[in-house]
Formats: structure tokens, C-alpha cells, sequence
């Protein structure tokens, strides 16, 4: 993986480009992003930088031996370490290498519930276990085979338990020549006595028009209209964005409007009928539909206020609809916005989805009100 295939993070590039050409080589690094800015992506074009016999002040060579191998992720001095769950006979990283292999390379983005699914994890949690940690130190502990570094890139150390601490000697005084890199998206779920010896590199989201171009290279036939959309409502996540983008903004449109008309008229059977068709869908969809209608509330209350429509980033069809809600439906937007974020929560916590979207749609009803007069 070259710096070059990373969507934007141009500060974060130079920050690690110049900061290899000074030498300055932390051996325990914590790299902090939230999910879906590419902070996996960027170690792996961080690592192939170090290890590059020929790089440009920019970026990889992208052709000597060692980038090769990296970027087919078979580099014998770079080792990955990932939450993954006990299944037969498997239970640490190693066990699951070719499907890690392969997910990086058809997605180097991975979110964590993808990569679950790819495992069939089923509804088990990831974890890095004593095993693992055991291999770890076993993995290091080997000279380094074709280059002067071993490394290892840790996925997701928050899902390393307290066993995580059989790791502090090592990240403390770590063996001649040894590099972790631990990529994380939760600064609090990981162990503080790992956090204190890790040198701290925050990475931030990703910005909308990275976002843009990156979904126009992904969609060339998007409309540029549609690909703002979509990073806007993306907040960041390469992963979301594309997913917003191939849901097209109609199809959420239409599920989330037919909510709020379902509800406004509140005939318990449509609203049940709703309530089943969209907890068939997938949890992700489920959570999109919702950061959807938090975007589609907002343009509808600047509307009700402003009455303005330049101020509103929506598509002909959903303006239209906003502007008919904004003179026809009132209802207390703040509540409404908590509704909204609060079912986006429960839908991470594995709710059960009737109960769950049954329950908001009665709650939505109440908050519906006809503007009189
Ligand atoms: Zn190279």
C-alpha cells in the first residue's frame, strides 16, 4: 500500500514521511482515529515506507522487494495482530491470516463489524487474546528475516484484554529493532497501562471532499450532488460514504418519509407493517436509515425557521418533501433529534428490532402535530 492510494490525510502523510527521513522511529506507537478515516491503510503505507529500499520524499517506491511484499501483505518481518473469536481449532491471528489477507485487500478500510462477518463470527465479540499475546512475544522474539525491522501492526487493541499487559515488557523495552504500531478508535477502551507507553499519534476524520473524490473515483457515474450527500452524511467514514452513495438517497428517502407519513397518521397496522419490513433489513442499513432521518430533520426544521432553501443540502425531491413538512407538520425537533440519535444507539447495542422501531414510531406519532391555520 502506498501513501499515494490513501484517501486524503495529506498532514498525517507528511507528518510520518518527514518524520522517517529524520529518523525519528517510536518503537510503540498508538494511532487513535475514528472508524472508517483509513488509519489501517496509512500503517500499512507507513510500514512499507520504513522498509522501502527506494523511496521518494513522498511516498514508497511501490516496486522494490519489500513493497511487494507488503502490499500482498506477505512480508515475513511484518506481522498483524486483530481481534478474531474462537472457532475449532482457531483462536489467535495467525489461525486467520488468509482471510485477513484477503479482506485487506478487497477493502484496506475493514470496518470491524465486516470483518466479523467475514470470520462468521456469528454474534460473537472479537477478542485478542492470551494465545495471541503468547504469540506475540514468540513472533518478536525471532530475528527479523530480510529487513532491519520487525513489525508488528496491532488492529483494534481495545478488544485486548487484561491479558494485554503480558505485552508492557515488551512495549517498554522492546527487542533491538522492533516496531509496533497499534491502530485504535477508542482511546478509552484501551488498557491505560498500555496507552502510558505507546507514544500517541491522533488521526483525524476523514474530510468531506476527500470523501467527495474518493466516491467520485469509486462511482464515476455519481452525480456530484449525490457524492456530497453522501459525505455529508458520512461524517468522515470512507466506509459509510460509499454506502450511503450505492443506497442512492432515494431509497432512504423514501423508507424514512414513509416513516414519518406512517406515523403522522398513526394507524398502528402501517406502522407495524413499517416496523417489520425495516428489521429484516441489516443492522448497518438500520443505522444508516436513521443518521439519514437526523440529516432529514435538520433540513426540515432550518426550513420550518429560515424558510430558506439554499441553506439545505437535500436532493429536488426530498427539498420538496421538506418544504411540504416545514408548512404543514410541526413537531419539538429537539425530541424528535433524540429519538433519532437514541434508536441509532440501541441499534449498536443490539436491540431487538421490532420492539425497538415499534416503540420509536409510537413515541414519533405523539410528536406529530398538524400546523393550524
Ligand atoms: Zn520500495
Amino acid at each position: 500500500m502506498q501513501f499515494s492510494q490513501i484517501i486524503g490525510q495529506h498532514d498525517t502523510k507528511q507528518y510520518l514521511t518527514t518524520s522517517v527521513q529524520q529518523g525519528h522511529l517510536p518503537h510503540a506507537q498508538l494511532w487513535l482515529s475514528p472508524q472508517g478515516s483509513g488509519s489501517l491503510a496509512l500503517a500499512l503505507a507507513y510500514i512499507q515506507y520504513v522498509l522501502c529500499l527506494h523511496p521518494t520524499p513522498h511516498d514508497s517506491c511501490g516496486t522494490c522487494q519489500h513493497c511487494r511484499k507488503i502490499s500482498k501483505r506477505i512480508h515475513p518481518d511484518l506481522h498483524f495482530s486483530y481481534p478474531v473469536i474462537k472457532k475449532e481449532k482457531k483462536g489467535i491471528s495467525t489461525d486467520y491470516l488468509a482471510e485477513w489477507r484477503k479482506a485487506l485487500q478487497n477493502n484496506p478500510y475493514l470496518p470491524y463489524q465486516q470483518w466479523l462477518k467475514t470470520i462468521d463470527a456469528e454474534n460473537k465479540q472479537g477478542n485478542i487474546s492470551k494465545d495471541e499475546c503468547a504469540d506475540i512475544l514468540h513472533k518478536l522474539s525471532l530475528k527479523s528475516f530480510e529487513s532491519p525491522y520487525k513489525v508488528l501492526i496491532m488492529w483494534l487493541p481495545e478488544y485486548l484484554g487484561t491479558e494485554g499487559n503480558r505485552l508492557l515488557k515488551l512495549l517498554e523495552e522492546p527487542p533491538e529493532d522492533t516496531l509496533f504500531v497499534l491502530v485504535a478508535e477508542s482511546q478509552e477502551a484501551i488498557l491505560p497501562t498500555i496507552r502510558s507507553r505507546c507514544q500517541l499519534l491522533k488521526i483525524p476524520k476523514l474530510h468531506d471532499t476527500d470523501l467527495i473524490q474518493y466516491l467520485q473515483t469509486q462511482l464515476p457515474h455519481l452525480p456530484l450532488e449525490q457524492a456530497a450527500t453522501a459525505a455529508f452524511l458520512a461524517d468522515g467514514d470512507a466506509n459509510a460514504a460509499l454506502d450511503f452513495a450505492q443506497n442512492t438517497e432515494n431509497n432512504l428517502f423514501d423508507i424514512f418519509i414513509e416513516w414519518l407519513r406512517t406515523c403522522y397518521v398513526g394507524k398502528g397496522p402501517d406502522m407495524l407493517r413499517w416496523t417489520e419490513k425495516v428489521a429484516l433489513q441489516g443492522r448497518e442499513n438500520q443505522k444508516h436509515l436513521f443518521q439519514y432521518g437526523l440529516h432529514f430533520v435538520r433540513s426540515w426544521m432550518l426550513l420550518r425557521v429560515t424558510q430558506d432553501t439554499s441553506r439545505v443540502k437535500l436532493q429536488p425531491r426530498e427539498l420538496q418533501a421538506a418544504v411540504n413538512l416545514a408548512n404543514k407538520v410541526q413537531a419539538p425537533f429537539d425530541q424528535l433529534t433524540n429519538l433519532l440519535n437514541e434508536t441509532i444507539a440501541h441499534i449498536e447495542r443490539n436491540a431487538n428490532p421490532k420492539i425497538l422501531f415499534l416503540d420509536a414510531s409510537i413515541q414519533l406519532s405523539k410528536m406529530l402535530r398538524p400546523i393550524v391555520g
